[in-house]
């Protein structure tokens, strides 16, 4: 393999790691009012509480969770 080839592997293989990591982060508790499932991808918007559902891949309205419950 080329050294080019070397290089940009592993650049790929960081950026998968980097993007799993900011999911994990930006994704608090959020549940889709239609399939209890979290937010899909960034289609999340906090302020609106809208965004993809990750279940059936249709918008969906979200419930924070941490504001539920008491
Ligand atoms: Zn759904």
């Amino acid at each position: 393999m080329s050294k080019m080839g070397e290089l940009y592997l592993n650049t790929e293989k960081e950026e998968i790691a980097f993007n799993a990591s900011m999911y994990e982060d930006e994704n608090p508790d959020y549940q889709s009012s239609c399939c209890s499932a979290d937010p899909f991808g960034n289609s999340f918007d906090e302020e609106e509480l809208t965004g993809i559902c990750s279940k059936c891949y249709d918008g969906a309205n979200f419930n924070d969770l941490n504001k539920e419950g008491e």
